[in-house]
């Protein structure tokens, strides 16, 4: 059965990126009906608006997206469309895997973990004013359904693949309320996979573990703002963000993205590394269930990284972006 998705190629390198990720998904034998609309800057002439409404409809209808990554302007102008996407879907979990590839040089050789952030609340939610003008106060807002839905998204996730071992992370020794609960929640939700370990780290410990010995972690489930910090730290343990791919999912819709931005720098120049967002076409095509494309795909990256012949600038290589497409595709068929 074929899949309808909803590709948005996005700004900078996101339209090279994305257009290597689609040739790849569609040499990988899934079937995927494509509805490409764009979104970012470029709509803003015609639209007033960097996303506009067709765009959300097309999500809605299709519920599963591949997006390529969105300019942000710093300080004035739109706000972030990622940050909209995510609100407007209610995508409460991100989901990013780390983990170390054979042949890519990196401090780590034996990272395979997974974060799994809770994507909608904690401070990360912005509720924040000035008082007056000499203070400025941001609310830190945790729920129970909110911690109950990202919890047991990382046991379902742990059972679904094969993971054993779930460890909450949060500073509850300090914020008693807050990160109380959601560590309480998280813990009577544990109670219900007993087939899966539990623990718990205390945020600033389990940053220097990570530092010191990441081979020890599995799952992470972490609220929003630790999330955010941690799975960069993780991407930084291994190959770096040419290589880390994202999942956002909610109840009724699902986008997959690179975690990298839109490196303008390199927009137009055919040199990007479109590899983080293969790899979340990889975890897009696992979650509608077309796990032997995605295993091929994978595959044909893993390969192409081990043996270091065919590689982007950023692995030490001299492949442009479509050319490396070109490589994972001859290698999926070889
Ligand atoms: P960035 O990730 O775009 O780029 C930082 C550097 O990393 C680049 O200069 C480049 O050297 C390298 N790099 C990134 N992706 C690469 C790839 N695929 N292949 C090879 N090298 C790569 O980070 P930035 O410069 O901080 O952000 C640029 C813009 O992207 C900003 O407007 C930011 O808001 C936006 N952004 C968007 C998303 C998203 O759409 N999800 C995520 C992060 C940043």
């Amino acid at each position: 059965m074929a899949h309808n998705v909803t590709l948005i190629p996005g700004d900078g390198i996101g339209p090279e990126v994305a257009l290597a990720a689609r040739r790849v998904v569609d040499a990988s034998g899934a079937g995927i009906n494509w509805h490409v609309v764009d979104a970012g800057e470029s709509q803003l002439e015609k639209y007033g608006t960097p996303l506009p409404q067709h765009v959300l409809d097309a999500v809605r209808a299709d519920g599963t997206a591949l997006k390529g990554p969105i300019t942000t302007p710093v300080g004035v102008g739109f706000r972030s469309v990622n940050v909209a996407l995510r609100k407007e879907f209610d995508l409460y979990a991100n989901l990013r895997p780390a983990r170390s590839f054979p042949g890519v040089e990196s401090r780590y050789k034996n990272v395979d973990l997974v974060v799994v952030r809770e994507n909608t609340e904690d401070l990360y939610a912005g509720i924040e004013h000035m008082i007056g003008d000499t203070a400025a106060e941001s609310i830190k807002l945790i729920t129970r359904a909110g911690s109950e839905r990202i919890a047991r998204f990382a046991f379902d996730y742990a059972v679904k693949n094969g993971r054993k071992k779930v460890t909450c992370v949060h500073k509850a020794n300090i914020m008693k309320c807050t990160d109380g609960l959601f560590l309480e929640v998280c813990r009577s939700v544990a109670a219900e996979y007993p087939g899966i370990e539990f623990e718990d780290r205390i945020v600033d410990a389990l940053c220097m573990q990570l530092v010191q010995h990441p081979e020890t972690f599995d799952v992470l489930v972490l609220p929003n703002l630790y999330g955010d910090i941690v799975s960069d730290l993780c991407a930084g343990l291994v190959g770096g963000l040419g290589l880390a791919p994202s999942a956002n999912i909610g109840r009724d819709a699902a986008i997959f993205e690179a975690v990298h931005g839109s490196a303008p720098k390199h927009a137009g120049k055919n040199d990007a590394n479109p590899t983080a967002l293969i790899l979340s076409a990889v975890l897009m095509l696992r979650h509608l269930g077309e796990g032997a494309a995605a295993d091929k795909i994978e595959r044909a990256v893993l390969a192409l990284l081990a043996e270091g012949r065919e590689l982007t600038y950023d692995l030490g290589g001299s492949l442009g972006t479509s050319e490396f497409a070109d490589a994972v595709i001859r290698r999926m068929n070889a």
